[in-house]
């Protein structure tokens, strides 16, 4: 009876607490802590590296991802764009409003820029990038290329056939029945 009345006032905070926009420190923790499951879950079963994510909405996880680059052959299955994946495909939108990112390392940079086009509200991190690149996973040279001149950089980029391509953009722009975002 004492039991499962304390369970119900403890499923209810837990409720209230989830509803809360202000979420408890303890629920950050908690949400990391799943990400980090993820991370080491998905490690061995040999997916890919050990990274994992999670993202929340109201209180409650919407989307779950972890890296899976060896496994899939696909080097943009990080873990945070898998769990955007996953939790656009949940909520059915291209935008994850209202939504926390929690991943178990600090994004490289295509998810930040990835995140960045989701739109969440917030990202909470745990391990940083220098971390990371303690164990192998460096992605420093990125951040270094990114101010660099096109042809300076170590992976060459040149424009070509810009007039060809701009037709596709004044398509766009006179398209009416488009979804814009
Ligand atoms: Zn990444």
């Amino acid at each position: 009876m004492c039991n499962s009345f304390n369970k119900k006032f403890i499923d209810e905070a837990a409720k209230a607490m989830a509803n809360d926009e202000d979420y408890d420190d303890v629920n950050h923790v908690h949400f990391m802590s799943e990400a980090i499951k993820s991370a080491i879950k998905g490690m061995n079963n040999n997916e890919g590296g050990p990274f994992g994510c999670v993202i929340v909405k109201n209180g409650e996880i919407v989307g779950r991802g972890n890296n899976k680059v060896t496994s899939t052959n696909d080097p943009t299955a990080h873990a945070e764009i898998t769990a955007i994946r996953d939790a656009c495909k949940n909520l059915n939108t291209f935008q994850l409003e209202g939504c926390i990112i929690y991943t178990s390392c600090e994004p490289c940079p295509m998810c930040l820029g990835a995140i960045y086009w989701a739109r969440p509200e917030k990202v909470f991190f745990g391990s940083n990038k220098n971390d990371a690149a303690n164990i192998g996973f460096d992605d420093a040279f990125i951040y270094k290329e990114l101010p660099l001149d096109m042809d300076k950089r170590s992976i060459p980029f040149e424009q070509i056939g810009r007039k060809n391509a701009l037709k596709a953009f004044q398509l766009w722009q006179d398209k009416e029945n488009k979804t814009n975002y």
